[in-house]
């Protein structure tokens, strides 16, 4: 049963199999999972992962490689296994035809967890998040052994990582990207990728991004959306962004004339508002709205009862992810919101990136997707 399901999974992932077209002369091997993937050429290649007990469990990867040499780039998603928008992104991405002008190589991971993606869980099945035990090890845990293997087949094979993200279950996330704005060269990608916003953010220990970063691997984390969930505008974003990434790395070249490039909104710092009632919760704020200081946010209260006890902002910001629940306990989480003064730009700036602007990208190729409501 388990590998009629995992064959399904195969299938589901990489429902449109490429044919691999060889150049012969290739003089430079690269080599994953044991296959050799030769210059100008696409080859689908599954990794063999920790067995579930006695179940074989493996890790499905496309690589992409140029008739060029140039860098070599991975895009993970799903390493919490209920974060579902980049499987989305990744399939969009894989089949874009500017990637005939592909140089270098590009190493797609839609799903890194896929025990935890078979529960709809975020988590594994011992219960460890997959993201706290990077670098990992031969003879760890379930976890551990994961991460070692992923890090040893994937990221010490590359110069750039792009790893993605939604936010937990019941929340979600306005699209963004979370790095560190004091490292110049990663600031410089972040902007290039052009998600409406840019959020500082300290590396986590075992994380994916901290791990390949220490090991000279920078890594991008793309958030956006919610988990168990397909979200239009973040799967848009996301394939634009991850073109943009190829562009700025000299991988492909511009189509686009870039007169009016906009940065993205840049954010040193945010912070989760908690309810300080219990009750029902009407939220009058959505992600990407901007928000004053002692601005209503929220109203909650008793099923019964008039009486309604306001949330306010506490300062001035932009609402970049929001819990989805109408349903709150005194101390959780209600907006998450980064700090930023200049509520006129932030307006300005959230504009330009609206859903508009993706629809009407030059790389027409994004547009004949059917959009996702
Ligand atoms: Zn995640």
């Amino acid at each position: 049963m388990r590998i009629i399901v995992l064959m399904l999974l195969y299938c589901i992932v990489f429902a449109e199999s490429v044919g691999a077209q060889k150049v012969s002369d290739a003089n430079t091997s690269f080599i994953l999972g044991g296959v050799e993937v030769a210059r100008g050429s696409t080859e689908n290649i599954i990794i063999e992962l920790p067995k579930l007990y006695n179940t074989p469990i493996q890790l499905p990867v496309r690589v992409i490689r140029g008739k060029e040499d140039g860098p070599v780039i991975f895009v993970s998603a799903a390493i919490h296994g209920d974060e579902l928008n980049g499987i989305e992104i990744i399939r969009r991405f894989r089949n874009l035809q500017i990637l005939e002008k592909l140089k270098g190589t590009v190493i797609l991971i839609p799903v890194v967890n896929v025990y935890g993606m078979m529960n709809l869980s975020r988590y594994l099945p011992d219960r460890r998040d997959l993201n706290r035990h990077f670098p990992g090890c031969e003879k760890g845990s379930l976890a551990s052994r994961i991460a070692d293997i992923f890090f040893d087949e994937i990221v010490s094979k590359c110069d750039l990582g792009i790893d993605i993200h939604t936010a937990a279950i019941h929340r979600s996330n306005l699209p963004q990207i979370r790095t560190n704005i004091d490292n110049a060269h990663i600031l410089k990608l972040a902007k290039a990728f052009e998600a409406p916003v840019i959020l500082h953010s300290e590396l986590r220990d075992g994380s994916l991004r901290a791990t390949a970063q220490d090991m000279g691997v920078p890594t991008l984390l793309y958030e956006a959306g919610e988990a168990l969930r397909f979200d239009e505008q973040s799967i848009r974003i996301g394939v634009k962004g991850l073109v943009n990434i190829l562009i700025a790395k000299g991988m492909l070249e511009d189509v686009e004339d870039k007169k009016d490039v906009k940065t993205p909104i840049i954010a040193r710092s945010s912070e989760w508002i908690r309810a300080k009632e219990s009750g029902i919760i009407r939220t009058i704020k959505a992600l990407g709205d901007t928000v004053s200081k002692n601005e209503i946010i929220a109203y909650i209260n008793a099923p019964l009862d008039d009486t309604s006890f306001v949330l306010l902002a506490p300062f001035d910001g932009i609402i970049i992810g929001k819990s989805e629940i109408p349903l709150i306990q005194e101390g959780d989480a209600v907006f998450h919101i980064a700090r930023f003064k200049d509520l006129e730009v932030a307006d300005e700036k959230l504009e330009y990136f609206s859903e508009d602007v993706i629809k009407n990208s030059d790389f027409c190729e994004f547009n004949d997707q059917e959009i996702i409501e």
